[in-house]
């Protein structure tokens, strides 16, 4: 389609003005525009007389003007303008604001389509600045109408008329070569591209609109799949150091326990990848406390049996601090020299370690845990054999990749304590080998777990007081960092558009939901309940600096009640922490919640979770997934409920709860609202077959073209 590559510049009424404003959104050409897809629709299909509104959803009214617009002046500047019109049911007030030029469109007697909310005040039915559409008996006005995101400096309005413009254009190029090769595409039963973008932008009906996503969604995780596939095969023939004398013996004597099944698998698997000489891209997921660590510390020992080094980041200083502090004795036990680098370390250290990592001398160091610190310039090795990334998901992948572009012949050894099922997984890491532990070692306790209401409050704060009186400590995780915020406003109005999978999301959902718990409001309040214990907060706002702090004061027992969002770290271990709270836990994933709930219950103490919701009492998929963690501690098993209850498209949300790939610069436009599991498994398979015909797409060169415009991460830089 060429005219996709068509400056916006060219459509009729876009000047420079809008073009820069376009410009800042990556967008540049015509099929940038055509890329831009609603945020949603709104159903004027369906025409509902005056009485049957609501007052709270918006929707079409078909009316017929019964009086003569008029303007009135109203405080200076504001002008009112305001006439009746009727249907069936009832006469209805419509009033505009400072649209005086409206008196001409709305003669008497004429009939529009009116697209708003009609209130009941005072006895008369209302309606304020509703949208509007003249209607007659011959031409029919579309059913779905779309809506577009908002955008600085550019009205939904403009954008909708720019893209009209863009389609008319587009269809002159109408069924022109389609990236996707056509076997693919009747095998999927998918429409054509053409056809897709028209009906996205402009459903003919709601079948059309379905058959469209389809094809769109299909497309972007084909794409995707292809782009990993490609690149986890070019790392997979890329050379490497051969670390083929592994031996895990030695790390077996020295621990005070015996591996699992899963362990042992894991780790051979490891060997295995280790011992060839390309690359290693292995990716170890299991649940939190299944006991990674350990994998880890045996690929470390493998790298240095074979002369080289290893190096092991984490996202904090905390989690560093842990790692080091028991990996080193085991470490030191097997003759291996370790050294912690982080933020902190003074500079005399630093230059220390700078040198014994870079040397082949005496006290060379062999591995170093540390954060990202490990990342500066000054950080060079001698022989880096191996980088692992522990809780990857906190990094992006540019840092993943940094460590270990350190030594590109390096191995890496990516771990991730986000269960998933593993078709998920197998998709969303297709440019790793994944290895899953799926077995938690012998003699773990199991958190007791309890959804409750507001109404168990008094109980839930005598329960909190007993915990910290006898030696305990609490976790209280809230949805939101304070009352308002407008990151939050925005993550609500994701969720309200994707999450239920249904194809017309509905934009004006005025229901009342149950207030946020903020966490630094809770923090106070719960100060004022416990004036006897040391209450504090956390959250993402705060410096990373406070955070460790904050962190490090829960950790070493000063803090008896520790306030946050989601933040607090997965891997810390904080042995004390007997209570975890959840409040509003209707707000969280399934895998979101098993995730808070695996920290607490890592010591000897007898541990609980509360999942505090208004939903226990309405049924509902809120109800379902609290009770859901009722009975079961699985990280695999609620994954795979997880999966089933939210579709895909949910786990690759940035930011949204429990997202689990930092698709790091991957635009996902609308699979992140995938509900379809099956679509996603069968664009995947289909990439890897394609693949294994054509492994760099040069057969396929507009696909090829494709899959790199969407791993680029600057839009800007795509030109
Ligand atoms: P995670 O997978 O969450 O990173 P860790 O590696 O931190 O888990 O392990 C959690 C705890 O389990 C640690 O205290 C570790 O010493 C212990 N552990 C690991 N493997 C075993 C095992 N096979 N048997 C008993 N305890 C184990
Ligand atoms: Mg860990």
């Amino acid at each position: 389609m060429r005219v996709f590559g068509t400056d916006v510049k060219k459509l009729y009424g876009v000047g420079d003005v809008r073009a820069s404003r376009y410009a800042a959104m990556g967008i540049k050409t015509v099929g940038d525009l055509l890329l831009h897809y609603p945020r949603g629709y709104e159903d004027r299909g369906n025409i509902k007389l005056l009485t049957e509104g609501d007052g709270l959803t918006k929707s079409a009214y078909l009316l017929t003007v019964a009086t003569e617009p008029k303007s009135v002046r109203v405080k200076g500047r504001m002008t009112l303008t305001k006439f009746r019109a009727y249907d069936d049911s009832a006469v209805c007030d419509i009033t505009f604001f400072n649209q005086e030029y409206l008196k001409a469109t709305f003669t008497v007697g004429s009939t529009f389509r009116f697209y708003g909310k009609v209130e009941y005040k005072a006895g008369r039915y209302v309606m304020t600045s509703p949208a509007y559409e003249a209607w007659s008996e011959d031409a029919e006005l579309p059913e779905l109408i779309p809506v577009y995101p908002l955008t600085e400096g550019i009205t939904g309005k403009q954008i909708a008329k720019d893209i009209r413009a863009a389609l008319t254009l587009a269809s002159v190029a109408e069924d022109a070569e389609d990236p996707l090769p056509e076997e693919i595409r009747r095998r999927n039963g998918l429409c054509l591209r053409s056809y897709a973008i028209r009906n996205i932008h402009a459903p003919k009906d709601f079948a059309a609109l379905a058959s469209a996503k389809k094809r769109l969604i299909f497309d972007e995780f084909f794409n995707f799949a292809l782009g990993l596939t490609i690149s986890g095969e070019k790392n997979r023939r890329s050379p490497a150091f051969p670390c083929a004398g592994g031996d895990v013996q030695p790390l077996l004597g020295v621990l005070p326990y015996k591996l699992t099944g899963a362990q042992s698998r894991v780790i051979e698997e490891i060997r295995a990848d280790m011992a060839r000489d390309m690359l290693m891209c292995r990716m170890v997921i299991g649940d939190v406390g299944s006991g990674k660590t350990v994998c880890a510390a045996a690929a470390i020992l493998f790298a240095v049996q074979s002369g080289h080094q290893a190096a092991l980041m984490v996202p904090t200083e905390i989690l560093a601090r842990q790692h080091y502090e028991s990996l080193s004795e085991i470490f030191a036990r097997l003759g291996l020299r370790a050294a912690l680098l982080v933020g902190a370390t003074p500079a005399a250290e630093k230059r220390r370690i700078y040198a014994a990592l870079s040397s082949e001398c005496e006290d060379r160091i062999d591995v170093v845990i540390g954060t990202h610190a490990l990342l500066s310039a000054g950080v060079d090795f001698y022989s880096l054999g191996l980088a692992v990334v522990d809780e990857q998901h906190r990094f992006g992948v540019d840092q993943r990749a940094a460590l270990a572009r350190k030594n590109p012949m390096a191995h890496t050894l990516v771990m991730s304590a986000t269960p998933i099922p593993r078709s998920l997984a197998l998709a969303l890491y297709g440019d790793l080998d994944i290895s899953v532990i799926d077995e938690i070692p012998p003699g773990r306790q199991r958190v007791d777990t309890f959804a409750v209401d507001d109404s168990y409050r008094q109980r839930l704060n005598g329960f909190i007081r007993k915990q910290i009186e006898s030696g305990g400590q609490v976790y209280v995780v809230c949805p939101s960092v304070d009352e308002s915020s407008e990151e939050e406003q925005a993550d609500l109005l994701m969720e309200s558009v994707g999450t239920e999978g249904d194809l017309l999301c509905r934009l004006d959902d005025d229901r009342p939901r149950a207030p946020l718990k903020s966490a630094v409001k809770f923090s106070a309040e719960l100060e004022e309940e416990f004036p006897e214990f040391k209450v504090d907060f956390l959250h993402g706002k705060l410096s990373s600096r406070e955070k460790e702090k904050k962190m490090k004061a829960f950790v070493s027992g000063e803090t008896h009640i520790l306030v946050s969002t989601t933040v607090i770290e997965v891997g810390v271990n904080v042995p004390r922490a007997s209570l975890m709270i959840v409040e509003n836990a209707e707000r969280f994933g399934l895998s979101q919640l098993h995730q808070l709930r695996g920290r607490v219950g890592r010591g000897e103490r007898k541990s609980y979770c509360i999942l505090v919701s208004e939903d226990i009492n309405t049924e509902g998929s809120a109800k379902e997934r609290l009770l859901t963690l009722k009975s079961s501690y699985d990280g695999y098993s609620i994954a795979e409920k997880d999966l089933a209850m939210r579709g895909p498209g949910d786990f690759l949300r940035n930011g949204a709860r429990g997202s689990v790939r930092q698709s790091g610069g991957v635009k996902f436009r609308l699979a992140e609202l995938c509900d379809d599991t099956g679509l996603m498994s069968l664009a995947f398979s289909e990439a890897k077959r394609l693949i294994g015909e054509d492994t760099d797409l040069s057969k396929h060169p507009a696909l090829r073209g494709e899959v790199e415009n969407m791993f680029s991460t600057d839009p800007a830089a795509v030109n």
